[in-house]
């Protein structure tokens, strides 16, 4: 199952420890730290169809939940967010980014 933990929007490590998250009307991923939302409440709330209160790393309140696959490839991230982790701005998670680069170049 090595392809759907290169694109998951969970805080793993490639993901710098951070869920990949969008609100309901803001299209971007934005970095949830994973100390804000556990793996339990995450569950929940996608079973529910509830969106999750969080402050993501740009300091944007809003509710936040899982983005869909094409999301996690594809969707912008947002600024703010990568230039609190350090990270490079660009799209879908860092995780998935990652696992598109080539190691031998
Ligand atoms: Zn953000």
């Amino acid at each position: 199952m090595r392809e759907v933990r290169l694109v998951t929007a969970h805080p793993i490590e490639e993901n710098h420890r951070h869920w990949w998250l969008v609100s309901g009307k803001w299209r971007r991923l934005h970095a949830v730290p994973a100390v804000a939302i556990s793996p339990e409440q995450m569950r929940t709330a996608v079973d529910d169809a509830r969106l999750l209160p969080a402050r993501p790393a740009c300091g944007m309140r809003r509710r936040w939940t899982m983005p869909g696959l094409f999301s996690r490839l594809g969707r912008r991230r947002c600024t703010p967010c990568c230039e609190a982790l350090g990270i490079e701005p660009g799209y879908g998670t860092p995780a998935n980014e990652a696992s598109r680069k080539d190691p031998t170049t």
